[in-house]
């Protein structure tokens, strides 16, 4: 019989607080509707015009999806295939891509496609390959053997035949939805997935693909231990290279398909850390490497190979192998990235179309980063990627300006703050820094939010609106 790591409760109420989930810094709240096109030329120019562009990733938003499953904070549309809104849109991703497209130099290589939603199998495999042939089109590839092409999938409306063209039309990485095998916690849920035809699916991405993930979702109205701990087996069972284990975020004042959900269904705080201890234990003893915060990948899979020689990415993505590139989001409420700006599209599907129709980019927000900004990011993703902090880095490695100034002298006054998690066991100094416990990797936002200099002054201004850490 399983037993479950203990955290102390008095750990449990210390850090459940509200933090970003930092798949980027500054995080979206930051983000200003000043930003546009034109800020966005600037970024792409500046980024072209360096020494050693770097590689681009395009990512593609396909929001609709057949039904509404109440737990999901995604930019979502809940329709027909038939609709007209989909060719509508389809249309509009087509000329938003070549609008893209412009901004970038004939020297910058696509290296990355990866579709996310949304359903991007919502599509038919016509629409999808017509999306593809697009982006080649308008962009220069990466050589075949070097470009990663990868899809998230909705079990429920793809067949092994359709995942083998799929494959035959370039997709080499699949990510498909699990969340919970249990019944009452599907139907809470509203997503009913037969367990067969998923662990079929699952299979089959397996020979069509270099890399599988699975997306398991804990802390869900109703979930047990035991429940998800069988679920967890059959998972285990497939030998998928990646499993992604994301936090329920429970926020019915902001989504309101959680409205649908009681909050009295919900596994208490101390549950959802047992839920989280039992993926740690139970992976780890399968042979999986822990990622990140809440990714686990086999050794032999490129995450787990890239978290060890150092070059492990987080994005609004999740965790990513890429070596640092540029990245190009088309379509609703995608989000684009250069190392001095973030800017997201239009959110609404109207606001979107309207945009494209004319022919403008559907630049809704953005942020662009000052030297601080960069500074505190690259401390983030070290936290959320490498598990500690090299305080003896100078922050001219970060930013374009020579100085011998090293992170300690410049984040002092934050790096004070860190005693209390160094007396509670979540940080342990090291010759040049600190390292993140294993205990700690729970409360890795929490962690993060230390150097987030918007946080801080948030918490004093507002209600901060973020999801919760534990
Ligand atoms: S979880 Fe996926 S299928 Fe369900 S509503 Fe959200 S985006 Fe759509």
């Amino acid at each position: 019989m399983f037993q479950a790591t203990c955290i102390p409760a008095g750990l449990i109420e210390r850090y459940d607080t509200m933090a970003p989930r930092y798949t980027s810094y500054p995080s979206a709240p930051q983000f200003s509707d000043q930003f546009d096109e034109s800020h966005l030329a600037i970024h792409a120019e500046r980024s072209n015009a360096s020494l050693l562009p770097k590689d681009l990733s395009v990512y593609v938003h396909i929001p609709f999806c057949h039904s509404l499953c109440y737990f999901c904070g995604c930019n979502k549309v809940v329709t027909r295939t038939d609709n007209q809104k989909v060719s509508e849109y389809l249309d509009n991703l087509m000329h938003e891509i070549a609008l893209r497209a412009r901004l970038y130099s004939d020297d910058r290589l696509v290296t990355q496609i990866h579709f996310g939603g949304g359903t991007p199998n919502f599509l038919s495999l016509d629409q999808i390959a017509s999306l593809l042939d697009q982006i080649a089109l308008q962009f220069h590839l990466d050589l075949p053997n070097n470009l990663e092409i990868g899809i998230e999938l909705d079990p429920r409306f793809i067949t092994s035949d359709e995942l083998r063209t799929y494959q035959s039309i370039g997709f080499n990485r699949f990510s498909i939805g699990v969340q919970d095998f249990s019944k009452p916690v599907q139907t809470a849920i509203n997503r009913v997935q037969d367990e067969a035809k998923t662990l079929e699916i699952i299979n089959t991405a397996m020979e069509c693909a270099n890399s599988v993930n699975v997306d398991l979702i804990t802390g869900l109205p109703f979930q047990q231990l035991t429940t998800f701990a069988d679920t967890l087996d059959k998972i285990i069972r497939t030998k998928v290279s990646r499993i992604a284990t994301y936090n329920f975020a429970y926020m019915p004042t902001r989504i309101k398909a959680q409205k649908m959900i009681s909050a009295s269904t919900l596994p208490s705080s101390a549950v959802r850390m047992e839920l989280v201890s039992l993926v740690r234990e139970k992976l780890h003893d399968a042979g999986y490497q822990h990622i990140g915060m809440d990714h686990y990948a086999l050794p032999s899979d490129s995450l787990s190979i890239a978290q060890d020689n150092g070059t492990l990415q987080r994005n609004f993505q999740g965790y990513t192998t890429h070596r640092d590139t540029d990245l190009i989001g088309v379509g609703a409420s995608a989000i684009s990235k250069f190392d001095t700006a973030f800017s997201q599209n239009e959110t609404t599907l109207s606001l979107y179309n309207e945009a494209l129709a004319r022919h403008r980019l559907p630049i809704a927000k953005g942020v662009e980063l000052d030297d601080d900004d960069r500074i505190r990011s690259a401390v983030i993703q070290q936290i959320m990627c490498r598990n500690k902090l090299d305080l003896t880095l100078p922050i001219g490695q970060f930013i374009e300006r020579d100085t011998n100034t090293t992170l300690a002298d410049y984040l002092s006054s934050d790096i004070q703050r860190l005693t209390q998690f160094i007396q509670d066991g979540l940080l342990v100094p090291v010759e040049n820094g600190f390292e993140v416990t294993d205990t700690g990797r729970f409360f890795m936002r929490s962690i993060a939010s230390v150097f987030d200099k918007y946080l801080t002054k948030q918490s004093s201004d507002r209600v901060v609106p973020f999801s919760r850490t534990v």
